[in-house]
């Protein structure tokens, strides 16, 4: 699904050049769980906004089945991150003067012919276990169902790839044991999803685990299944 090659991203600012990526080679095939490990800096974010088509590489190349990202421009990339993929971020990023179906059904603002728009939105909440909250606000809920809320969005559009920025960074243990319930069930349906992560145990539930030092990927352990 993903072919990323020799994939460089560099910061300069205030004339001090940072290298965020030294040359990522990384394959990711539908189905994967895969989670992504490191130190603080190492370039997990960078990679992370690389693969969500929110940052461009200044080297390299991306290939997302057989479309190439780098021939794509802004337009182009706004509609393949609203068509193919799913965010979820750390702080929920849900919309505080919407209520929650309306939230997720956000999650559909790029698919035209969604049909069934009311219908897909109760759907999701059903399968993150929060449909009698369609109706609250966003502070009405706890974390735990605020993210799940947010996943909802994430996958209101059957999104070819999510993509998790440490989910369960925010969740006290037991919420951050449902957010990855609800993420392996997504898996086991066939959602492929590549999460950042610092919490080891989230990163034995996926299904192959990355680390990352220094803008390098040093190590991909595949789990036995
Ligand atoms: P985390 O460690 O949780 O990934 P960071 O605090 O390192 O988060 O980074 C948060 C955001 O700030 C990232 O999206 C990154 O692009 C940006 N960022 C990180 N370091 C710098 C920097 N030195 N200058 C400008 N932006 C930065
Ligand atoms: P991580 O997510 O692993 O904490 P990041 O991807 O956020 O790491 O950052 C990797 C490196 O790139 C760090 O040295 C960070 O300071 C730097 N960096 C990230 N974003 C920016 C930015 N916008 N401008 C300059 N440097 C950045």
């Amino acid at each position: 699904m993903i072919r990323l090659r020799n994939i460089q991203r560099r910061y300069v600012s205030d004339e001090v050049e940072t290298t965020a990526l030294h040359g990522i080679d990384l394959n990711v095939d539908a189905g994967e769980f895969v989670a992504i490990m490191g130190p603080s800096g190492c370039g997990k974010s960078t990679l992370l906004n690389v693969l969500g088509a929110i940052d461009r590489p200044t080297g390299g190349n991306y290939l997302f089945g057989d479309q190439d990202l780098a021939a794509l421009g802004e337009t182009g990339l706004a509609r393949f991150r609203g068509e193919t993929l799913g965010f979820v971020f750390q702080s929920f990023n849900l919309i505080d003067e919407l209520t929650i179906a309306e939230n997720v059904e956000l999650g559909l603002a790029y698919r035209r012919k969604a049909g069934d728009r009311r219908g897909r939105v109760a759907m999701a909440l059903d399968k993150v276990g929060i449909a009698h909250r369609a109706r609250h606000y966003p502070h009405q809920l706890s974390g735990g169902q605020q993210q799940r809320a947010a996943i909802a969005r994430a996958i209101v559009g059957a999104p070819k790839l999510i993509l998790a920025d440490e989910p369960t960074g925010n969740l006290d243990t037991e919420n951050g044991a449902q957010v990855m319930n609800i993420l392996t069930g997504l898996n086991s349906e066939g959602a492929t999803i590549v999460m950042v992560t610092h919490s080891p145990s989230d990163a034995d539930i996926a299904t192959r685990r990355i680390d990352m030092l220094d803008g390098r990927i040093v190590a991909s352990v595949t789990r036995a299944l």
